[in-house]
């Protein structure tokens, strides 16, 4: 007999995740080498499509043999040679400059920037990856600080996410999730304070660059560290978050939080608040930005209630910490008042790393250079282009004098 009943064939869909591809933009710092390790620990979830890297060849090429991204790119076009021939074997496409990094940011080929350049220089790449509908995993906060309203306007149009990797950012992010309709009242950052918590300008006068590079919480690149050192990081991140999170600065406030356990604060209209918590890694916002909205399990070491006694809280000393009140008043002044503070800042730091000028000097430098440059109440992009300029010109000449 013939068994009429019909055929039922059930396909089980076989779904394939495609890893997401990362564009390292400024793969060889401290923010690019942790991000690589995630995707060490992730190659499911993620693939490596450009990387780009300023000087260092040498660790730019071991990175780009091992995870064959499609373009490696250097930003200092003298090394252009010495990278392509090291990577002479393989089909990795080789370029060298400015212009190359933001032809490599319009690369078609990959889904996210990690946007890991320190200072100025990363703004024109990452404007350009939103530009192409790029999502951006934001770790340059000097972007923001530069030209924050046409980024964020930029993204907008575009319809492209700018997920956080500064570390309070991501909590305030983190803490956000869900909170889409709820107004926010106030946002709290916290700051460790850096090396020279409580000293005063007789102890600062006389800090050479190795000790101000000392984080006590934190191993991050050259520059951070300083402004970490100075509290201008701290008001670089103020300006940050105006623009992340469309906040006035009235709404913005820092607190000093030398455990760095609590990574910022968001207190609702309620006066309820909300905090993001962790031990002090950098991996953690990394890969948060990464995987959004999922989160990825690790190993890494957990914070123990039953270990550490004491959280505690002080008010900014920016009598003493001077960067702080200045980027507060930039961000009071707006316009292109942040570029031109976060212009003189990266010369005065750049002159401090090499024992060109002391420790208070940096803040002179930024003060003078404030009080010089034509104010710009609404700039266009290429305002903050020519304020950065002058600025830096401006900045450079105290130092020579
Ligand atoms: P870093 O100095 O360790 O690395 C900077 C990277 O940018 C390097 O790959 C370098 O080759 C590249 N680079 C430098 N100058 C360049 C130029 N002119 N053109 C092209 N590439 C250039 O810095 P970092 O500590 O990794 O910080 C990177 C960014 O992330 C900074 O904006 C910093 O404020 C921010 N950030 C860092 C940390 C941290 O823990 N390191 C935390 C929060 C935010
Ligand atoms: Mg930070």
């Amino acid at each position: 007999m013939i068994d009429t009943k019909p055929l039922t064939v059930i396909f089980t869909p076989i779904i394939f995740i495609m890893p997401k591809r990362i564009g390292i933009f400024g793969c060889t710092g401290s923010i690019g080498t942790q991000a690589l390790s995630v995707i060490d620990a992730n190659p499911s979830l993620f693939s490596v499509a450009i990387l780009t890297a300023h000087t260092n060849v040498k660790l730019l090429t071991e990175q780009a043999l091992k995870y064959k991204p499609d373009i490696v790119v250097i930003g200092d076009e003298s090394k252009y040679e010495t990278l392509k021939a090291n990577l002479a074997n393989t089909s990795i496409s080789v370029t060298a400059g400015e212009e190359a990094l933001v032809a490599a940011a319009a690369h078609p080929e990959y889904d996210m920037m990690l946007a890991a350049i320190v200072g100025y220089a990363g703004l024109k790449p990452t404007l350009q990856a939103i530009e192409c509908g790029k999502t951006i995993a934001l770790a340059n906060k000097e972007t923001l600080v530069v030209a924050g309203d046409i980024v964020m306007q930029k993204a907008l149009e575009k319809r492209v996410p700018i997920i956080p990797v500064d570390s309070e950012h991501s909590a305030i992010f983190q803490c956000l999730v869900g909170e889409q309709k709820n107004k926010i009242e106030k946002i709290v950052l916290t700051a460790s304070g850096g090396p020279f918590l409580g000293k005063k300008p007789n102890f600062l006068v006389n800090v050479k660059r190795d000790h101000a590079l000392q984080h006590p919480n934190w191993s991050m690149g050259a520059k951070i560290s300083i402004d970490s050192a100075t509290l201008m990081n701290k008001g670089l991140e103020i300006i940050e978050a105006k623009w992340l999170f469309n906040l006035q600065p009235d709404q913005i406030q820092a607190v000093i939080h030398p455990q760095s356990i609590i990574h910022s604060i968001v207190q609702f209209e309620d006066g309820s608040m909300k905090a993001q918590m962790g031990l002090p890694d950098m991996k953690l916002p990394i890969q948060y930005a990464m995987a959004f909205p999922q989160r990825i399990a690790n190993d890494y070491p957990r914070f123990d209630f039953r270990k550490i006694s004491q959280l505690t809280f002080e008010e900014p000393d920016i009598k003493t910490f001077r960067n702080l009140h200045l980027a507060m008043e930039a961000l009071k002044q707006g316009g292109n008042m942040p570029c031109v503070l976060n212009a003189a800042n990266e010369i005065a730091v750049f002159a401090f790393l090499r024992n060109r000028i002391g420790f208070l000097d940096i803040t002179e430098v930024v003060e003078r250079t404030m009080d010089k440059i034509t104010f710009i109440a609404q700039p266009t992009l290429n305002d903050y282009y020519e304020s950065d300029g002058e600025a830096r010109n401006f900045a450079a000449s105290l130092i020579q004098l």
